[in-house]
Parts: structure tokens; C-alpha cells; sequence
């Protein structure tokens, strides 16, 4: 008996500290995952012109994944962002939006609008109900980005909602656009969320002269980080296997990246999970057809969660996940 005794003790100890390292990498009470989408067609039908048609995830399911993410198993702060194929009908997203608020959750949401048509009322409807910011989707077809025109949408954009307190515009680009987006982004009276790592890329999908230089002499880098000093701009950790292929390996290639954020501007990144994973843009065309459900990435988030602790550190991975979110959603 006292033989049993004195086996089990250190065995208890060793899973009960096991158990605590491991609950680190998820995440805390009032973090917030800024960067989730609901793809429900029985509740609002997605828009004729789509560039794809995604499978179905429901608000349910997003609360379990939300639950699953966080260390109380209670859930995090959510920021809904309006996915493309919904084009600019907020229905569903906005439908989500209060039945989570009901629920007491922390939840804000990022729409997308028709600029000329939406009205100042509809707007502020859209504040009330925890709208912060509007999308601008560039290149969701997985086209080439026409900057001139973004440039001008960018102007247009900020001049309509500026009046609204906290709102932002969500940008996903290519990182060498920082670099032609700098002088108006650096003007511009709202901030910019830049969109799963700014759009940098791991060193292998890089061209192997800029990729020999290190990753963070890709073109728009320092222009990015220099907009997220200027605060102009916050950086949102998301979407990782955009920047990199290799999936086994936890996409280990965006490492240097990440890290670079995490020292030069740790005030300005935030964290989301791009949940429900949608597919590749590339491999959208106008032949394929809308009836076929493009299939979500199996991304493994747990993983995904204890290195992003591990390369950021226990201070930045604080400020990542509670502090500068709670700062920027009010
Ligand atoms: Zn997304």
C-alpha cells in the first residue's frame, strides 16, 4: 500500500502541470478570436455572383469551435467578418451578430457595403449592433490586384465611416501593395486591419532571390510595419496556411514573420483563427461551378495555438489576444 502510495504521487504531479502548460496555449479568459465566419444558406442564400460556394457552418458550430479554443472551455470574444460569397448582404452575419450578443458573448463584426447605396442610418444601425469596420475584397477570386482602383475604393471607404467611433477597414492584400497603399493608407482617418499576416509570405512561396535574402526583405515589409508604428495599422495573425504550405509542420515557415511583429509592433496584432478555414482562392474560376461546395482546410488550431505562444512569449501573446483587441473592439 505504501509502495502505491509513493508511485502515484509524482505521476499526479507530473499530469497536473502537464495539464496547466498545455491550457497556456489556449486561450485566456477575455481573448478574443477576431477573425471568424458563419456560412449558414438555410438562413440567407449567398450572392449570385460568388466566386465560390463554401460548405455549410453554422452558428452552432462555430460556438463549439469557439469553446474548444479557449482554456475555461467557456469561449472567447468573437469579431464575425463578412464572408465574400455573401457578397454585401450582412443578413446572416448580422442575424449571428444578435443572437450571440443575446447571449451575453463579447461580439463585434466586420460588414461589407455597398459604398454608394448604404445609408447613414443603416450604418449607425449596424454600430448599435457591434459593427467596428467595413471589408474591402480584393482578391477573394484569386485575381491580380488592381491597385488603382483599391486606392481609390480605400478614399471613398474611410470618407463614408469615419463619423462612426472604432470603425476600421479590413484589407486582404498582397504584401508588396504596402508599399504603393503607403502615402494613403498613412493618411487615411481610420486604421487599417491588415488581413492574415499583412499578406507576407513564408520563405518557400517566396521567389528564391528574395527568399535567399530572408523573409522579411519581401517586398511591403518594412512599409507594413512602419503604418503599424504610425498606428495606422493593426496586423492580424490569421490565416497562416495563406502564407505557407507546409501544414504538417504547423506552418513553421511564418515563424520569422510572426516574431517580427511580435517585437516591432506588439501593440498592433491581434489574433484570429479565419475559422471555418476556407479554401484556396487560385483554384476559383468562372468555369467551376457554384454548385459544388468547396471544401474548408483541416487545420489542426490546437497545434497551431502552442506555437504561436511559443514564438511571441508570454507578454506579446497577453497583449495578441486580450489587451489590444479589447483596446480596438469597444
Ligand atoms: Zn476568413
Amino acid at each position: 500500500m505504501a509502495v502505491t502510495t509513493r508511485l502515484m504521487k509524482p505521476r499526479a504531479h507530473i499530469e497536473a502541470s502537464a495539464i496547466s502548460w498545455k491550457g497556456k496555449f489556449l486561450l485566456p479568459p477575455g481573448a478574443f478570436d477576431t477573425h471568424v465566419h458563419v456560412f449558414d444558406p438555410t438562413i440567407g442564400p449567398y450572392a449570385a455572383d460568388r466566386a465560390y460556394t463554401p460548405d455549410d457552418a453554422p452558428l452552432h458550430r462555430l460556438i463549439e469551435f469557439n469553446k474548444s479554443i479557449s482554456r475555461d472551455g467557456t469561449g472567447s470574444g468573437i469579431v464575425l467578418v463578412q464572408p465574400s460569397p455573401y457578397g454585401t448582404d450582412c443578413t446572416v452575419m448580422m442575424k449571428c451578430l444578435r443572437e450571440l450578443r443575446a447571449r451575453q458573448k463579447s461580439v463585434y463584426a466586420i460588414a461589407m457595403i455597398e459604398l454608394e447605396s448604404i445609408t447613414d442610418r443603416e450604418l449607425e444601425r449596424m454600430h448599435e449592433l457591434g459593427v467596428r469596420g467595413i471589408q474591402l475584397n480584393f482578391q477573394a477570386d484569386g485575381k491580380g490586384l488592381d491597385v488603382s482602383r483599391l486606392l481609390d475604393t480605400l478614399q471613398k471607404a474611410a470618407d463614408r465611416i469615419c463619423h462612426l467611433r472604432g470603425w476600421m477597414i479590413q484589407l486582404f492584400v498582397p504584401g508588396w501593395a504596402w508599399n504603393t497603399l503607403f502615402d494613403v493608407v498613412s493618411k487615411l482617418p481610420v486604421p487599417i486591419i491588415a488581413d492574415h499576416l499583412g499578406g507576407m509570405q513564408g520563405a518557400p512561396k517566396l521567389l528564391s532571390h528574395v527568399a535567399k535574402d530572408g523573409v522579411l526583405s519581401q517586398m511591403g515589409f518594412i512599409s507594413l510595419l512602419t503604418l503599424a508604428k504610425l498606428s495606422k495599422v493593426i496586423v492580424k495573425i490569421s490565416g497562416l496556411y495563406r502564407a505557407s504550405d507546409r501544414t504538417t509542420a504547423c506552418f513553421d515557415d511564418t515563424r520569422e514573420i510572426i516574431e517580427a511583429f511580435a517585437k516591432e509592433i506588439p501593440d498592433q496584432c491581434i489574433w484570429g483563427s479565419d475559422w471555418p478555414h476556407t479554401g484556396e482562392g487560385k483554384d476559383r474560376t468562372k468555369q467551376r461551378s457554384l454548385s459544388t461546395m468547396e471544401p474548408f482546410r483541416v487545420i489542426d488550431n490546437r497545434a497551431l495555438l502552442e506555437n504561436l505562444r511559443k514564438w511571441v512569449g508570454s507578454e506579446v501573446w497577453g497583449k495578441m489576444m486580450r489587451e489590444n483587441p479589447a483596446r480596438i473592439f469597444q
